[in-house]
């Protein structure tokens, strides 16, 4: 199945990727388009300003459904594309972010083993004492 391309009418296969510039839903893309809107999204804007115009005057009318912000939706991410240094940036990121939550789970974890050896020492001590007094 072949679609074209919103911004530069090439056809590619697949169903395409969205992009958000400006409150306009930008859908189907081809990769190269969705990548470029991802990162430099002023230069889609400059390039393409008949699709920014076209929402504008009918604000209503765009490709996004209006029922979408009433209803809950379903997000289904088949593939991410992203510039290896965001990727970077974001697992950097990501892991220091991780030190609270893994910090969180160790006090969590802690105070667990500290009661079930309480309780496994004082039974043991109980039983002791019943066969040795
Ligand atoms: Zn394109």
């Amino acid at each position: 199945m072949a679609t074209d391309c919103l911004l530069c009418g090439k056809a590619f296969n697949g169903t395409g990727s969205s992009a958000h510039i400006a409150d306009v839903l930008l859908f189907p893309l081809c990769c190269d388009c969705h990548v470029q809107s991802d990162q430099d999204p002023q230069s889609v804007l400059i390039k393409y300003p008949r699709l920014f115009d076209q929402s504008r005057s009918t604000p209503m009318a765009t490709s996004m459904p209006s029922f979408v912000s009433d209803t809950q939706s379903h997000v289904i991410v088949t593939g991410i594309h992203m510039p290896f240094g965001s990727m970077v940036t974001l697992m950097v990121k990501w892991a220091i972010a991780s030190l609270p939550a893994m910090m969180m789970l160790a006090t969590i974890g802690c105070l667990v083993w500290w009661f079930t050896c309480a309780v496994l020492i004082g039974t043991r001590s109980g039983i002791l004492q019943t066969i040795f007094q």
